[in-house]
């Protein structure tokens, strides 16, 4: 099989570094910021940044449908940080949970943590958190995957995986490979269906 097509929505925000990390782990990524730029990928990023900014530069691409559209068709989606928030059940819909913005407050404005995460092994990994949200409720279908000081803040709802931090910053690309795992699975169900 072709390797994985990976875009990442690249309106505001830190879409660069998840674009190194998914090239690094061996997949053709391209950037996302009009419609035709989502056809035809096997999953999609939306990386941290500012969630106001993001959710409005979506709107005024007209990127919603293309994105819903992706989602529908059991294509993965990672949001990380503001990318989380725009994914959740204020904005776009896509995973049943409710982020609270800037959670961790003004005194905790950025921090790092060795995060222990289920799904990528035992070994922590370096959790570097912006101005981070946390998950403040979520529906019975919803994995938590990570806590930090009793809220969750990585979870995977069906195909969309989310994390309140940054997994793009570092050398860590333990969450990603997560993601692209999940891309593989969905990629492989749609083939057999398509074979049946
Ligand atoms: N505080 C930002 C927001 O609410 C998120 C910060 C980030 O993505 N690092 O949109």
């Amino acid at each position: 099989m072709p390797e994985l097509q990976i875009g990442v929505l690249a309106i505001q925000g830190g879409f660069e570094a998840h674009v190194r990390m998914l090239v690094g782990l061996g997949a053709a990524v391209s950037e996302v910021r009009v419609p035709a730029d989502a056809d035809e990928l096997d999953g999609l990023v939306i990386p941290g940044g500012e969630s106001t900014a993001i959710s409005m530069g979506i709107e005024s691409a007209g990127l919603g449908p293309a994105i819903h559209a992706h989602h529908e068709a059991g294509r993965p989606i990672f949001g990380t940080c503001a990318g989380m928030i725009v994914c959740d059940d204020a904005h776009l819909e896509m995973a049943d949970i409710t982020a609270k913005r800037n959670a961790f407050g003004t005194q905790l404005q950025s921090f790092e943590v060795d995060l222990g995460i289920k799904g990528i092994g035992d070994e922590p990994l370096r959790a570097v958190f912006i101005r981070a949200p946390w998950i403040k409720r979520h529906g019975a279908n919803v994995e938590v995957l990570a806590s930090y000081g009793g809220h969750p803040v990585a979870a995977r709802d069906g195909n969309v995986l989310v994390c309140a931090f940054h997994p793009e910053l570092g050398d860590d690309s333990r969450l990603h490979a997560l993601f692209m795992a999940m891309t593989t699975g969905s990629r492989e169900r749609a083939h057999e269906e398509a074979e049946h």
